[in-house]
């Protein structure tokens, strides 16, 4: 893990934290890749159809670094952001700590290992990949 202090998510509010810890609070869950669709009513549904730069096999982001340049309308998140995004889902960890809740057992850091992400968020079986010829607003699941 790059420069983070130790238990540095127990102590620190999100504003306090570099850069490093922040990228380090995420645990790759990838549901925040999910698409949503705004519904009639104005109230936003998930979608299982992922970012088509989500690696559905490895779990992550296929190209991180790069991803506002392949995909220009992902999100930064961002503290401002965090305080309003009520889609994010309730078990992401920048949601927890705004909120002052632990990180949940599975979070790599409080496990140790991102192994313990396995079970956890995307998997083939039950989401896809975004392609030119899926419908998002008919894969919304919640
Ligand atoms: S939902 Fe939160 S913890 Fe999960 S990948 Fe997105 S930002 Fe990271």
């Amino acid at each position: 893990m790059k420069n983070v202090a130790k238990d540095f998510w127990k102590t620190k509010k999100l504003e306090e934290m570099t850069s490093d810890e922040w990228e380090a609070l995420c645990d790759n869950c990838g549901l925040c890749c999910l698409h949503r669709v705004i519904l009639d009513d104005d109230s936003i549904a998930m979608t299982c159809v992922v970012c088509k730069n989500y690696d559905l096999k490895n779990k992550r982001c296929a190209d991180y670094k790069n991803r506002f340049e392949i995909v220009p309308e992902c999100i930064k998140l961002t503290l401002d952001k965090v305080a309003i995004y009520d889609w994010l889902p309730s078990t992401c960890a920048y949601r927890l700590i705004y909120q002052n809740l632990p990180l949940l057992s599975w979070h790599p850091l409080i496990s140790g290992t991102i192994e313990s992400m396995l079970n956890i968020g995307l998997n083939e079986r039950d989401f896809i990949l975004e392609s030119d010829d899926i419908e998002i607003e008919d894969h919304i699941i919640d």
